[in-house]
């Protein structure tokens, strides 16, 4: 009977030309199993469209009937999570090579898809998010969010209740707004909005990649993304990932906003996906009164912050206590605002 050794020596044998390593060297091999003359092994491929997929399977299929005494081969494949590929990443750089990135997973039938990033949590990102979706269905197009905010998803709160997304013939289908905006959050499955969900980097990110890739999102115009706050590795991972056409970012007056601008262009020059524009969200209240505006935090420097990083200042947006009531009612396709649909316009002009 063979050994697991034995097994693990032969697909040593198997190279993947795009690392310039083998198999066992680059973690790929897990979960071997020998059963009599019977042996299963996973793969962990660096992407879901990894177009070696299936070279790989074959080669170290082949590899092991190589070896004595060998029945029935089964090569099963899954992906890497984002920290084993951020390690095989660093080794081959550290033989001197540079690495391949894994591709980016398909458009599917979508034709933009947006996400929204802020520098820190409250400043309005969901909210924001929410009211893109809106905008753009109340024009007609068809919309859906994917709440990337795994950790803190707000978006089914914002839209109201909805039902569950179901599952239909091995497909997620998505739960839909009163509107018809197709929506996928960790709250729609878990179902207690209440429960902060402690969850790990790499389940993190394969819970994004099952929101993309298995939930039938069909026909779309737009898809939203709603990142969760930050520009570290959870909103990096979603970007290296998802095939994004384009980056919203809001900022309040009150946050150290020069810094999440910043590094959100470093974000977009390294990835290689524009920033549309900044949005200065509860930049001013205005006087119920006489309609002037009062700017509680000073001067607004979004103007200021988008020139800086040669990207299109937005709009701003006032405190608007009707906002955080329609978000908090979960009303906001009843919501309206004039400003807003400027910020829409300028988004569309700009794609
Ligand atoms: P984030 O996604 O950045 O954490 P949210 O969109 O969840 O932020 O907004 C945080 C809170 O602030 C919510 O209660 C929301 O209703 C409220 N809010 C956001 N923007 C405004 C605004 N312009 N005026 C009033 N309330 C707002």
């Amino acid at each position: 009977m063979v050994t697991k050794d034995e097994v693990l020596k032969a697909l040593k044998n198997v190279m993947d030309p795009e690392l310039g390593m083998d198999i066992v060297s680059a973690e790929m091999v897990r979960g071997i199993s020998v059963e009599g003359a019977s042996v299963s092994v996973v793969l962990a491929l660096t992407s879901e469209t990894c177009p070696l997929a299936n070279k790989l399977r074959k080669s170290s299929e082949e590899a092991i009937r190589s070896l004595e005494g060998i029945g029935k081969v089964n090569v099963e494949l899954t992906v890497m999570s984002e920290e084993e590929l951020n390690r095989l990443v660093e080794k081959v750089r550290s033989k001197g090579k540079t690495p391949q990135l894994p591709e980016k997973l398909p458009k599917k039938g979508i034709k933009n898809i947006l996400t929204v990033l802020s520098g820190k949590g409250g400043v309005g990102k969901s909210s924001v998010a929410a009211m893109l979706a809106v905008e753009f269905s109340r024009k007609g197009l068809k919309v859906g969010v994917l709440d990337a905010d795994i950790t803190g998803p707000s978006i089914p709160k914002i839209f109201g209740a909805i039902a569950p997304p179901l599952v239909k013939a091995g497909k997620i289908v998505p739960s839909a707004s009163k509107g018809g905006i197709k929506i996928i959050s960790m709250n729609l499955i878990t179902g207690d909005q209440e429960a902060p969900i402690i969850w790990r980097g790499p389940l993190v990110s394969s819970a994004i990649r099952q929101f993309y890739v298995d939930v039938d999102w069909g026909e779309l115009d737009y898809l939203i993304v709603d990142l969760p706050p930050g520009t570290s590795d959870a909103q990096l991972t979603v970007m290296q990932l998802l095939p994004v056409d384009g980056i919203v970012v809001v900022t309040s007056p009150q946050e150290l906003a020069g810094m999440i601008v910043s590094k959100a262009a470093n974000m977009s020059q390294r990835l290689n996906v524009p920033i549309l524009g900044v949005i200065e969200n509860m930049s001013y209240v205005k006087c119920p009164n006489c309609g002037e505006k009062i700017n509680l935090f000073g001067d607004s420097r979004g103007r200021l912050l988008a020139e800086k990083i040669d990207t299109k200042f937005l709009g701003s947006l006032p405190i608007d206590p009707e906002l955080s009531k329609a978000c908090d009612e979960g009303r906001i396709e009843g919501y309206k605002s004039k400003d807003f649909q400027a910020i829409v316009n300028r988004i569309l002009a700009s794609l």
